[in-house]
């Protein structure tokens, strides 16, 4: 995908997991080729800013020969098969989320699809293995699955009402293809063609008990002797993950989420945490950068109108305990945090012609509160707090 600053690379990790030695290998590349850092975005996926087209080829020949990309292109455009960190290797979860992702490559690559008379499906269709928490609820997937109680897998598709449990994790995948291939032919016949399975939602789906979302598991020491370590604003510092990962075991786990942090291995803890530097990384929960967020905004997106990142940094530190603000460049709103309670967004500008932000309460119905300038923000950050307080909100 092209950007204002070059090429994104985009790496979508099998299981959520990727080895120390492909962490050092997506960290040279980003110092070499791209800008010198990782992003981790709202899908789990990871990706490279700022390559060059002249060196596009060399980047993706080397995310092949380290197993990033799967060296068949129609494999990499089939839909996506998010998985939640919280596995053990080997077990359900695990294996559900590794037979899911064969079958849709299988069975719904563009290519596979194209045998069938079938349009590839939309980039924005995607399935997630998640957790009996429903953490990943969060990733509005057209497809869920987890594993249930007695060994069953549970199946819920975006346009139904009610889960559907299926004895064994082979039949719940099979439903799940097919159930895919139903939407691929559906779509089409909506002009223009549907892009997500929730269009065909059933009216009865209202209120149904999924509708709940797990909270994300914030930083700090898991089970299994693995922690969750945070990244300011999902962008991992290339020098700094080479630095850190230097003593740790070349294919030790370090899995990616959606919460924009990393679940770390106890096999790459081995040797000590090195996840002490604060500028980088975040390992508690009270981390105040974990009270606001922001799209990429400007300068590297031509839609933002303004610097998105450098506002939520800069608020962060004024953003009370249990309040979560978004930041975003322009109405979009991409990297919506699910859990953010108030977004902070451009809208028109003053006689002055300076930018004007408006704050708006998220909720089931949406309250706009006042307007203040861009500069003026930047200039006095606390002054967030009167605005979220605002009597209007
Ligand atoms: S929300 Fe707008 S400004 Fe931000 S990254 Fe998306 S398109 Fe760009």
């Amino acid at each position: 995908m092209r950007s204002q600053d070059g090429w994104i690379v985009r790496v979508r990790p099998h299981g959520a997991s990727v080895a120390v030695g492909q962490w050092r290998v997506l960290a040279e590349l980003a110092l070499a080729h791209a800008e010198p850092l990782i992003e981790l975005t709202r899908l789990g996926n990871v990706q490279l800013r700022g390559v060059d087209e002249a060196n596009l080829e060399r980047v993706r020949s080397v995310l092949i020969d380290a197993r990033l990309v799967p060296a068949d292109a129609d494999a990499d455009l089939a839909p996506p098969v998010h998985c939640t960190p919280l596995y053990r290797r080997g077990d359900a979860t695990h294996a559900l989320a590794s037979l899911l992702s064969r079958a849709v490559i299988e069975r719904l690559s563009p290519a596979a699809l194209a045998r069938k008379g079938l349009e590839a499906l939309p980039s924005k269709f995607g399935f997630v293995v998640d957790d009996a928490a429903h953490r990943l609820r969060c990733m509005n997937a057209d497809i869920e699955l987890w594993v249930a109680a007695h060994g069953q897998v549970a199946l819920f598709a975006a346009d139904c009402a009610e889960p559907v449990l299926w004895e064994s994790a082979e039949r719940a995948v099979d439903a799940a293809i097919e159930k895919a291939l139903w939407f691929a032919r559906e779509r089409m016949l909506h002009a223009p063609a549907l892009v997500r399975m929730r269009s065909l939602v059933h009216a009865k789906s209202a209120g149904t008990k999924l509708n709940e979302v797990g909270a994300p598991v914030p930083p700090g020491p898991l089970d299994q002797g693995a922690w969750m370590v945070g990244v300011p604003l999902g962008r991992i510092d290339a020098a700094a993950m080479l630095a850190t990962t230097a003593a740790m075991p070349e294919h030790a786990e370090i899995r990616v989420t959606p919460w924009r942090s990393l679940w770390v291995s106890e096999a790459a803890l081995a040797g000590g945490n090195p996840f002490s530097d604060a500028v980088h990384w975040i390992t508690r929960d009270d981390d105040v950068r974990l009270r606001a967020s922001s799209c990429i905004g400007a300068p590297r997106c031509e839609q933002a109108r303004f610097a998105a990142q450098e506002l939520s940094l800069e608020i962060a530190a004024h953003v009370p305990h249990g309040i979560h603000v978004h930041v975003t460049g322009c109405a979009k709103r991409c990297a919506l945090s699910a859990d953010a309670t108030f977004v902070v967004g451009a809208e028109g500008v003053d006689d002055a012609g300076q930018t004007l932000l408006r704050v708006v309460r998220r909720g089931p119905r949406e309250h706009a509160g006042p307007l203040v300038p861009y500069r003026e923000l930047r200039a006095r950050p606390q002054q967030i707090q009167k605005l979220i307080h605002d009597p209007h909100l």
